[in-house]
């Protein structure tokens, strides 16, 4: 069998879903880092995320509330690559802003959206070889189906134009009119989408947890449910938070590791699930500086025990 390209690549279900990712010979060197400010550019973020501990970082590509982005510093992407290499920074996961809605109802706001999106494309090609997350968007009224194919829609555009950057949906806590608040929405907006090779999806602890997936009593459950309805080699990198709020809240509030109602025992058997070894983990906890070392030191801590 011929598999198409972007076809989804299907796991032999036949064999135990713990049990073969135990098989691996050994684990990977696991990435930490938070979310960190891009204002002074991309060499600063890398020395910053060097200071604090850790070994990725994530960072908004434009004013996570406006539009208009910074010009890209080829001097400062260069410099930062080196220091990447050296440093032996992993892959980043870059965000897009906060205001970027593929499914907005109104015809203006989805184009500045989609126009945005396909900037943050040709930008993120000068860091060739890293992620670019976003929210799937919120169908405010229309619809979920009607919200699933405009998003869709934008990445049939969009995708052909990163040529070097997997693109990954979030998955959302179904706060209002989220679109993304199941796996099964997000794999439907991926059978939507013509080349897949590019497309994953960025797993946030706090946002499924809210969404009413059982993190806490049954990590399996919900990994082994990704895998059947996404496939766990499209799981490519986490959000690491805590949240504030009870199981299927859908409210999407972060909260310090350890602090919150999904707490330190289950965020820890997330970063050592053998499942997600190797993917980097971005802290988005409501911390400074000091609080994000800390953070960062703790799960070095539980990836060491591993
Ligand atoms: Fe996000
Ligand atoms: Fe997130
Ligand atoms: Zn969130």
């Amino acid at each position: 069998m011929t598999k198409k390209q972007g076809e989804f690549i299907r796991i032999d279900k036949n064999l135990d879903f713990i049990d073969k990712f135990m098989r691996k010979e050994e684990c990977e060197m696991g990435y930490i880092g938070n979310h960190l400010s891009a204002s002074k550019g991309f060499l600063a973020m890398g020395k910053q995320i060097t200071k604090l501990g850790g070994n990725t970082f994530a960072f908004f590509t434009r004013n996570p509330r406006g539009g208009k982005a910074k010009e890209i510093d080829e001097k400062d992407v260069e410099e930062f690559l080196a220091y990447k290499e050296e440093k032996r920074i992993g892959a980043l996961v870059a965000h897009a802003p906060y205001t970027m809605n593929l499914c907005a109802a109104k015809p203006d706001i989805r184009s500045f959206s989609k126009e945005m999106f396909l900037d943050d494309m040709r930008r993120m090609e000068f860091l060739p070889g890293n992620f670019y997350n976003f929210h799937p968007g919120s169908h405010v009224g229309q619809g979920t189906e009607a919200g699933i194919s405009m998003i869709a829609e934008a990445l049939n555009e969009a995708l052909p134009l990163a040529e070097h950057t997997t693109v990954l949906l979030e998955t959302m806590a179904g706060k209002g009119s989220e679109v993304g608040r199941s796996f099964e929405e997000l794999r439907q907006i991926m059978d939507l989408v013509e080349c897949r090779d590019r497309l994953g999806v960025c797993f946030d602890t706090c946002h499924t947890w809210d969404a009413g997936y059982d993190l806490v009593g049954n990590l399996d459950e919900v990994l082994k449910a990704f895998d059947e309805i996404i496939g766990l080699d499209r799981l490519k990198a986490v959000h690491l938070n805590d949240s504030m709020n009870e199981k299927a809240s859908h409210k999407d509030r972060h909260e310090k590791l350890g602090q919150g109602r999904i707490g330190a025992d289950a965020l820890k058997a997330v970063v050592c699930h053998p499942a997600l070894d190797g993917r980097p983990f971005i802290l988005e906890t409501p911390n400074e500086d000091e609080g994000y070392a800390k953070e960062i030191a703790l799960v070095k801590g539980w990836m060491e025990q591993e």
